[in-house]
């Protein structure tokens, strides 16, 4: 795994909202197929972080470069220059992006959601892109759910319908920013079976949770993030055992 080229690397990443430092310099690498899992306390700057990656928010510092295009700015001629956002908007194309509230169109059935971007966005065939939909709800065990409408599905279904509609951009990257934290506890096992069936299928993904359990069986690295600085990182194994931290120690605390 580490022998590749990182497919994202950021670098002293800084973010403020007016006088709120909020990313006071973040460094991470995410190599290809690789699962990272990030936890920390509300308001650390988790999404915020996993928004700069996406270009939803402007860094104020610093950089991210996912596979070999730098967020938000091309290299021409040995010299940064910002990118118009229709080509921000391009390069965003290439990373899905799962959220806390899945925001179905809740005037599409569940197919219509699924290729809307694929064919509206990305120019491929209806065909193309209904056979590809139709894999998606296999792998995220909807099958039987192309029809239907998403007020008729449960949380659970809806999120994993907004799992497929986002890998159906055929991202490089997937970012989760607490899939789980909106569903009922019953809930959340299915969607969570469904990420660990992206992640033994080599898919590169960014996950912020607080399902412990998920990030020590899925992860193949824990970050630990506070106050907008990464704290702590390493093997699920070894950091959720015995963090070394005493700020991660009582963060974990909570969940045991
Ligand atoms: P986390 O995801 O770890 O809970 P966030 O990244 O959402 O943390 O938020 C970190 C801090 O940034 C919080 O203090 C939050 O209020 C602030 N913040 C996030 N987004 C905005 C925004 N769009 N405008 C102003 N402040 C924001
Ligand atoms: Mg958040």
């Amino acid at each position: 795994m580490s022998t590749a080229e990182p497919l994202v690397q950021a670098r002293n990443v800084h973010k403020s909202f007016g006088d709120n430092q909020v990313l006071k310099g973040i460094d991470m690498d995410v190599f290809p197929g690789e699962v990272v899992v990030i936890l920390g306390p509300s308001g650390s700057g988790k999404s915020t972080f996993l928004r700069c990656i996406n270009h939803l928010e402007d860094m104020d510092g610093g950089s991210i470069q996912v596979g070999d295009q730098q967020i938000g700015f091309e290299l021409k001629k040995g010299k940064l220059h910002r990118l118009s956002s229709r080509r921000i908007a391009r390069q965003r194309q290439e990373i899905g992006m799962v959220f806390q509230q899945f925001n179905l169109y809740p005037h599409m059935t569940v197919l219509q959601n699924i290729i809307e971007a694929p064919i509206g966005v990305h120019k491929r065939s209806r065909k193309q892109a209904i056979a590809h939909a139709r894999e998606l709800l296999a792998i995220v065990g909807l099958s039987d759910k192309a029809d239907a409408w998403p007020r008729h599905l449960s949380g659970g279904q809806q999120q994993r319908v907004a799992i497929a509609r986002a890998l159906a951009i055929k991202p490089r990257l997937m970012l989760f920013d607490e899939p789980t934290s909106a569903l009922d506890p019953e809930l959340v096992g299915e969607v969570l079976a469904t990420m660990r069936t992206l992640a033994d299928q080599g898919l590169t993904m960014v996950v912020v949770t607080h399902e412990i359990g998920f990030a020590r069986e899925a992860a193949d690295r824990v970050i630990f993030m506070d106050g907008g600085v990464i704290v702590e990182q390493g093997a699920p194994d070894q950091v959720l055992s015995n963090p070394q931290h005493p700020r991660f120690q009582s963060f974990l605390s909570r969940f045991i």
